[in-house]
């Protein structure tokens, strides 16, 4: 149905549970929701759940998951995934400390694989940095950038030089330079982002304010941001827009439980409240097949599915 969202594996057992207990201590939860960790707000809990906050213990946890052929995915700021109402039964990592870190250096930025791109924007901005502006609306991390090639004007893949990982199972972190194509790279599934060097251009800093400003009052104003989304449903197929053929084939407001197509933006599905994931998925489907009726274009989905 989507791209995988997690390196699949068995459940966790309760066996697993006191080895990740000893690995991380109060750094890992277990039925922990992710409905309020995601965008979206619906789905059940994952059966563990840890911050990580260094490298070492990424490297340590995710050869764990790998022996014990546990299944695992990387949450960033869940803009992008759509948890199912049974929940994850692996183990769900989301990155903190060390991997939120941003620093500029010349016309480099370094940013954590957990940094809000957001706030990449901002000191991009603040270094008098161009390039990035358009970025600044996507409410998700730098990994979940890179594993997605996020963009809208522009496309994070165009301005990246370096992506540091961890791969599942390795023994240290490692650098690469991924394929970027639309909203996805060649990026390895088993890989995590650590960090990301970024290469802008140089401009005045006023400049790149005004322009982050112009960017986030053009989402505001056509983007459904007052209730709780996932972003672009659908990808947008060769030459047209998945917006413009659900619009035409009149899907706006349709609705399944909590789950509506917004009227502000069509790719857009919003939870009104107390929408389950087999609302939002019932209602995927019910677009997906009036478009297909009214245009002939089967909608493949972008949001990832958990
Ligand atoms: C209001 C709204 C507007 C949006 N606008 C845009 C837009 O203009 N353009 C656009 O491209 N997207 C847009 N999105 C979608 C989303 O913000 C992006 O895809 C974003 O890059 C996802 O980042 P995230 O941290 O939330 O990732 P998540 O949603 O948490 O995860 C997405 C995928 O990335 C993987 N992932 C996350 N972190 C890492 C990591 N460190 N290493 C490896 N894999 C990782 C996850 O496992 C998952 O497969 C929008 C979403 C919303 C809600």
């Amino acid at each position: 149905m989507s791209a995988a969202s997690s390196v699949p594996g068995q459940a966790l057992a309760s066996a697993h549970r006191e080895r990740l207990r000893t690995l991380l201590g109060a750094s890992v939860t277990f039925d922990e929701p992710l409905a309020p960790k995601t965008s979206m707000r619906v789905g059940g809990p994952a059966a563990a759940f840890a911050v990580i906050r260094d490298v070492a213990t990424l490297v340590a946890v995710l050869k764990f998951c790998v022996a014990e052929s546990i299944a695992w995915t990387i949450l960033g700021l869940g803009s992008n995934v759509l948890v199912r109402d049974a929940g994850f039964a692996g183990l769900v990592i989301r990155l903190a400390g060390a991997f939120t870190m941003i620093t500029v250096n010349g016309t480099t930025v370094r940013a954590g694989g957990a940094a809000p791109m957001v706030a990449v924007c901002r000191e991009a901005a603040k270094a008098g940095l161009t390039g990035a502006e358009a970025l600044v609306g996507v409410p998700g991390t730098v990994g979940g950038a890179v594993r997605m090639n996020a963009g809208t004007n522009v496309e994070i893949g165009e301005l990246i030089r370096a992506v540091e990982v961890v791969i599942a199972g390795e023994e240290a972190q490692t650098c690469t330079l991924p394929e970027f194509t639309y909203r996805n790279s060649t990026l390895d599934r088993r890989a995590v982002v650590c960090a990301a060097e970024l290469v802008l251009g140089v401009h005045d800093s006023a400049g790149v304010h005004k322009k982050l400003l112009q960017h986030i009052e053009r989402r505001n104003a056509t983007q459904p941001l007052e209730l709780p989304n996932s972003g672009s449903i659908f990808r947008n197929p060769p030459g047209d827009y998945a917006a413009r053929l659900i619009e035409t084939a009149g899907c706006k407001g349709m609705r399944v439980g909590g789950a509506e197509v917004s009227h502000k933006h069509a790719n857009f599905i919003v939870n009104r409240g107390g929408a389950t994931c087999a609302d939002v998925l019932a209602l995927i489907d019910q677009v997906r097949d009036t478009v297909e009726r009214r245009h002939g274009v089967t909608l493949e989905l972008e949001v990832h599915l958990l």
